[in-house]
């Protein structure tokens, strides 16, 4: 079939958010805003292409998002090669050295967009997805890496999400992990002839992930291996004493994984995720971890790290499966009308009604009153306001309460300030609103 004809759809992985779908997104959005700004941190955005160095360089040519998931095309202009972020941590980094932002103080930043890598798409994995990425550049902790993990047991409480646990791990320093390697490897190696082919041909590029076999008969082996906590320094076991005290301090709790890696080279000390049973088998909400050793690596002078990434599909999915009391209204008022002059009535009232603080939909196209008003109910709207010849002639709209049916006569000189006064009265009956309020509008 040529070209033109082939149906038109998004590309593969890759998801459409519709209207019905985006008020939850837009809810998660508000929250997580305010609880990110309660901790200080502040906005940084990127760009969504970088130069495909930056990614191999920072994230490590051997890891699976390097070898097999970027996104990544040359510019058909100049010859250079791009790619589509696959995570946020890199750009971050590059803008804090590129803009100098770290030379007279640490800095805490955040974004949230999407992301993309070449995934097989199934539940909870897709080719673009979001991320809520936090950063805290130039801390060396292990305060801030306490304070992080608070931040995010905060953020569940506000979602109300109790089934999300803690796991961290520390990766210690180069050095440290270095001498674990060696030793792990040698372990392995004994084990040659019961690997498979991946358990074999990753024995000596990434011994770590040999141990993430699901093999049950290798479950054994993996129990068995050197660990790399038994590796740690007295510094780097103060730094991970100090965190866990902290923890401690907070009441929050957590479990030791001493397997726990994350799948990006520039990780060292703390590690920890989040995770669900609730998701299936993608069950990682958010991962992070301090990596002190980026900033140079990337140019900048040597400054430590830390930072985490929550997968928003897969926090918008958990949190979807409760009951949520979404606000899921388009307007407060809905304008119905009939005729030439209510027609530039109602656009003139409109606007009087937004100046108080209200969100307005004027019905658009002609129709029956009755059409107009299934599309009043199917709004959401609290009142529909009616304009025919009638209210016209009389200066004065029908008010409709859409929640009784109840229905009034108010000039229109008055209209506005008494839409306000009953949404008001209305919500405070209602007790609070998940919604926006005429309090955060007017
Ligand atoms: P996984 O082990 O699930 O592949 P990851 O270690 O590759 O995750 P990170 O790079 O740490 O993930 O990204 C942070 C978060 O982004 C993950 O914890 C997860 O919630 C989410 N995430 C990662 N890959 C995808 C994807 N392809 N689709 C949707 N969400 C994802
Ligand atoms: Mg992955």
């Amino acid at each position: 079939m040529s070209d033109t004809f082939k149906k038109l759809t998004a590309v593969r992985g890759m998801n459409d958010i519709l209207p019905g779908q985006s008020a939850a997104w837009e809810t998660l959005e508000r929250l997580v805003r305010d609880w990110l700004r309660s901790y200080g941190y502040v906005n940084l955005r990127t760009p969504v292409l970088e130069h495909t160095r930056l990614f191999t360089r920072g994230i490590g040519e051997v890891t699976d998002i390097v070898e097999k998931e970027m996104y990544t095309f040359t510019d058909a202009l100049n010859g250079e090669s791009l790619t589509l972020r696959p995570e946020f941590t890199a750009g971050m980094v590059r803008a804090t050295i590129e803009h100098n932002l770290l030379y007279d103080r640490p800095r805490r930043v955040f974004a949230m967009g999407p992301v993309f890598r070449h995934e097989r798409p199934q539940r909870g994995r897709y080719r673009q997805f979001h991320q809520i990425d936090v950063e805290a550049l130039g801390y060396a902790g292990p305060d801030v890496d306490a304070e992080q993990i608070l931040m995010l047991a905060r953020l569940w409480r506000i979602l109300g999400l109790n089934d999300i646990r803690l796991e961290i791990n520390s990766l210690g320093t180069p050095t440290e992990r270095a001498a674990h390697r060696e030793d792990l490897i040698a372990y392995l190696e004994g084990f040659k002839d019961q690997l498979d082919e991946d358990g074999r041909r990753r024995l000596y590029s990434n011994p770590l992930r040999v141990l993430d076999t699901k093999n049950p008969a290798l479950q054994a082996m993996a129990e068995g291996a050197p660990r790399l906590l038994d590796y740690l320094g007295d510094e780097s076991q103060a730094h991970f004493d100090a965190l866990r005290a902290r923890l401690d301090d907070a009441g929050v709790s957590y479990t030791i994984n001493p397997r726990l890696v994350r799948g990006l080279d520039y990780y060292n000390l703390t590690v920890f995720e989040w995770v669900t049973d609730r998701l299936g088998a993608q069950g990682t909400v958010c991962g992070g971890g301090r990596y002190d050793g980026l900033v140079e690596l990337l140019g900048g002078k040597p400054a430590p790290a830390i930072g985490f990434a929550i997968g928003v599909e897969r926090l918008l999915e958990l949190w979807q499966q409760q009951e949520l009391a979404l606000d899921a209204s388009e307007c407060d008022v809905y304008l119905v009308h009939q005729g030439e002059g209510a027609a530039r009535q109602a656009l003139q009232l409109a606007e009087a009604i937004r100046d108080a603080g209200l969100d307005v939909i004027v019905h658009a196209v002609t129709q029956s009153f009755k059409a107009q008003f299934k599309r009043a109910d199917g709004s959401g709207a609290s009142f529909a306001v009616i304009l025919g010849d009638n209210e016209l002639a009389e200066g004065a709209a029908t008010v409709k309460h859409l929640a009784d049916g109840r229905q009034e006569s108010v000039a229109f000189a008055q209209l506005p300030a008494h839409l306000v006064t009953c949404l008001v009265a209305a919500e405070s009956n209602e007790g609070p609103a998940t919604g926006n309020t005429p309090a955060d509008s007017v």
